[in-house]
């Protein structure tokens, strides 16, 4: 199918936001509607009114890609997604039935990855390791503006590779991942006496006005996060490293951890590009609709 016009629909755990783009990424138009909660005929057919309301505006048969929170699994049913109700059903063939029209879906991650690479932040580079760093911890790979997905479509997890064998438990199962000592969560919780911050953003604002103990955190959250991408650099050695997710804005990332990497990485230097996201929040929206390339 070969199309001037893409819609995109990222599926939220509180928000579902349909794009309209067209070939050169422009936004054509766009609308969100809330997440019916714990209702999966409710959630598809939220999908089904949004895609409508966007083949209004199109001037062509737009292609469909969606962006979800979870992966759908070899038995073509859906897992970990956050909204739970999705979980164990056939989402994709489900979804692809109403709207009676193929239809692709990838993870929040890989939409994000695959939208800063094709005109985001990462455009240009070969080959893109693309980092969410929020609640939890993803992360895709896209080389040569596509996306690999791996033999388990779990290319590019690096949240759940163990820091520590002796760390808190996560809910994946494992001990000690990535994402049990990094995530926003994660270092609320490290917090001792009192009321907690105002999210790991409060936390990083207490630090940069000298607070000793969000100091602290944050200055291990650095390290460990450099210690973590060590690892993935010394596999992939990445043309560019992209973040996204709320703790993007902790600009102390962008600042230090090239230095923590560089004492890490196997090699004299360390030069590969650690950006911020362009698009923020817009991203899983617009890496949905690039879930077909630029020539379909
Ligand atoms: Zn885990």
């Amino acid at each position: 199918m070969k199309t001037n016009t893409r819609i995109g629909i990222d599926l939220g755990g509180t928000k579902v936001e349909a794009i309209l783009i067209n070939k050169n990424g422009t936004e054509i138009a766009r609308e969100r509607l809330p997440t019916p909660q714990g209702d999966y005929r409710g959630i598809l057919n939220t999908i089904v009114q949004l895609v409508d309301a966007m083949h209004e505006k199109a001037d062509s048969q737009p292609s469909i890609g969606i962006g979800t929170p979870g992966s759908i699994g070899f038995d073509g049913l859906l897992h970990n997604s956050n909204s739970t109700c999705l979980n164990g059903r056939p989402f994709a063939t489900d979804i692809s039935r109403l709207l009676k029209q193929e239809i692709r879906i990838e993870n929040d991650a890989n939409c994000f990855t695959l939208s800063e690479s094709v005109d985001g932040a990462a455009a240009g580079y070969k080959t893109v390791f693309g980092v969410i760093l929020g609640t939890g911890i993803g992360g895709g790979l896209v080389f040569n503006s596509s996306l690999h997905k791996g033999h388990h479509r779990i290319g590019g997890e690096w949240g759940h590779n163990v820091l520590r064998q002796d760390g808190p438990q996560c809910w994946c199962g494992n001990f000690g991942c990535v994402e049990t000592f990094i995530s926003g969560p994660a270092l609320i919780s490290q917090w001792q006496g009192g009321s907690p911050p105002e999210g790991a953003l409060g936390l990083y604002n207490l630090a940069i006005l000298g607070n000793s103990q969000a100091t602290q955190i944050i200055d291990t959250f650095l390290n460990n996060l450099a210690i973590a991408l060590a690892n993935v650099i010394n596999i992939l050695d990445p043309d560019v490293i992209v973040i996204g997710g709320g703790l993007s804005n902790i600009l102390s990332i962008y600042e230090i951890v090239p230095g923590l990497i560089s004492q890490r990485v196997f090699s004299t230097h360390f030069r590969t590009p650690i950006l911020q996201n362009l698009h923020g929040d817009s991203s899983g929206v617009r890496g949905a609709a690039w879930l077909w390339g630029l020539n379909e």
